[in-house]
């Protein structure tokens, strides 16, 4: 394996995935960020597509699920997936669930972070510039995984996560580690004065980054990962627990797919976490 920013590139499984060096430590622990590689679809969707609800071939979708679960060690027949509509809802994830979203039909909608402490039970969400974020307490041996575009980052459901598996699962926030994958950085990510006003209620916050820079007038970059680092923090998870890829998928549209990079046209990457019976 090779370092990729801040992880680790997979190159022993075909550069499939990257990985957290901070979770490879944690013993009971399988995870994973996909990347565009070791998949069969084809065009705009080249080629580890892991989006459902993007126009690729269904068929091929489906077996790229299951090539990235298989990569990582995950039983994909038991893969729990997200239904994202950019909310804060969360949902506990128990044995029942297994396969729904993927080869069960769902019985919710309008899910974006999914928290278990099931074994041999892996959450699949998904991202193509917004934020994945993964959450493991290896105290309670409970694990998180939420999608925080600028919305569900707006809407907190970071600190949202860590208040359920806290409230679910009893879990302490000191001892919660949280993992931000690869998504858009501040380097590519160009808003306006009005995504500047929807986080204002935010800014205090803000400690040593600052969530926007202004580049012109009416202009700004928008820092999804230190957002998302300082909502963290204020939910009580140590500095030194919150680790981040330190990847732009806009910057590396080659290797993730990125909405912004390839103009809407793209596929999906996909961040998995699963707890192993050990
Ligand atoms: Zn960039």
């Amino acid at each position: 394996m090779s370092l990729l920013g801040n992880m680790h590139l997979r190159e022993e499984k075909e550069r499939i995935f990257c990985t957290f060096p901070y979770f490879e430590k944690i013993p009971f622990l399988l995870h994973g960020c996909s990347t565009r590689f070791g998949g069969i679809s084809e065009g705009v969707y080249q080629s580890l597509n892991l989006g459902l609800k993007t126009y690729d071939d269904h068929q091929r979708v489906l077996t790229n699920i299951k090539i990235f679960a298989q990569a990582i060690g995950a039983e994909a027949n038991r893969l729990v997936l997200s239904d994202q509509t950019h909310t804060d809802h969360i949902r506990v994830v128990g044995k029942e669930d297994a396969g729904k979203g993927f080869c069960k039909a769902p019985d919710y909608h309008d899910i974006d972070g999914m928290i278990t402490a099931e074994t041999n039970l892996p959450l699949l969400i998904f991202a193509a510039d917004c934020v994945p974020i993964l959450f493991v307490d290896p105290v309670k041996r409970v694990i998180g995984a939420a999608h925080a575009g600028w919305r569900g980052t707006r809407l907190q459901i970071a600190a949202k996560m860590v208040q359920a598996m806290q409230k679910e699962f009893a879990c302490q926030p000191q001892n919660i580690v949280a993992g931000i994958g690869p998504c858009i950085g501040s380097c590519c990510y160009e808003v306006g004065e009005e995504l500047y006003q929807e986080f204002e209620p935010l800014f205090y916050l803000q400690q040593e980054k600052q969530f926007f820079c202004q580049t012109k007038e009416n202009k700004y970059h928008l820092d999804l990962v230190a957002v998302n680092e300082a909502i963290l923090q204020n939910a009580g998870l140590q500095k030194e627990h919150i680790v981040n890829a330190g990847l732009c998928t806009c910057c590396h549209k080659d290797i993730f797919f990125s909405h912004r990079g390839h103009h809407g046209r793209r596929g999906l990457c996909g961040s998995l976490i699963q707890l192993q019976e050990i």
